[in-house]
């Protein structure tokens, strides 16, 4: 059995048995890989601490012929999100992006992209205002897209090529925005203003750190949210149907997220990461 040291971010983790933790891990090196801790959770050892949702961590993994889970060791914590988990909203919103890579990423094959893409967003959503990390999350959404080959053509008409200018209608079918002449042929299209198409083409080049200073309006972050659903439900092979936008359309609907943040430890948070992600 080969022994494989790899940089993880911990997707999910539930408690296993009296000792154990049972989990998902992104790793640099291996891609997305279930993985179990023994003994994380006797008294007295760091790695329960360590193997918590959005946490940064280094590990050894046993890789063996068969698949199933794959059992770690000698974990250690390399980064925190501190913040992500101290407001129930902030928490949904990463949610949502952690179970779009637990369903959405292959797993066991390698894709450095889409860690470095998850680890990027992780960073700028940490610290981040509501409206800050609701503007990462589409630009997540759109970048992963492309990651895993079902990318937005935004340049040019994705049906026929002619270049695309000014404002346009959008086709999540069809893969991208098209020009007047394709444009009847789709019905379901999204019109897209000349502002809402430079936003979408600057998620998909630009680095998350300027959704922090780049004030867009609530309005073109809602059209271009709907677009990377819409992506998602035509091409993704899991379902997205997201147990988090769920949660979190509780939390607004109930107003105790209004704030952000409930008082004392974060209980909603608590409850959501030992929820199964996405319901089928
Ligand atoms: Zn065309």
């Amino acid at each position: 059995m080969k022994l494989v040291r790899v940089d993880g971010i911990v997707l999910r983790a539930i408690p296993f048995s009296e000792t154990s933790l049972v989990g998902s891990l992104l790793t640099r090196q291996l891609g997305r890989i279930g993985v179990i801790a023994r003994g994380a959770r006797r008294p007295g050892c760091a790695a329960a601490a360590a193997f918590q949702s959005t946490n940064l961590v280094s590990c050894s993994v046993y890789m063996g012929e068969r698949s199933g889970l794959r059992t770690i060791s000698h974990l250690e914590l390399e980064a925190t999100h501190e913040s992500i988990p101290r407001s129930v909203e902030l928490f949904g919103l990463v949610g949502y992006a952690m179970e779009l890579v637990i369903f959405q990423a292959p797993e066991e094959e390698p894709a450095p992209r889409v860690f470095r893409l998850l680890k990027g967003f992780l960073h700028a959503a940490d610290g981040a205002t509501l409206a800050e990390a609701e503007m990462a999350l589409v630009a997540f959404e759109f970048r992963l897209q492309r990651a895993l080959g079902w990318g937005l053509c935004t340049e040019v008409c994705a049906r026929c090529g002619a270049v695309v200018t000014g404002a346009t209608r959008l086709s999540p079918r069809e893969g991208g925005t098209l020009c007047p002449a394709c444009d009847p042929q789709d019905a379901c299209g999204e019109t897209l203003s000349s502002g809402d198409l430079s936003v979408l083409r600057a998620m998909l080049l630009e680095p998350f750190a300027r959704w922090r200073q780049n004030a867009v309006s609530g309005e073109t972050v809602a059209a271009l949210s709907r677009i990377a659903r819409s992506v998602w439900q035509i091409h993704a092979p899991a379902p997205t149907r997201s147990s988090s936008l769920a949660f979190l359309a509780d939390v607004r609907s109930d107003g105790y997220g209004k704030s952000g943040t409930r008082s004392g430890e974060n209980a909603g948070a608590k409850d959501f990461a030992s929820r199964r992600p996405m319901t089928q």
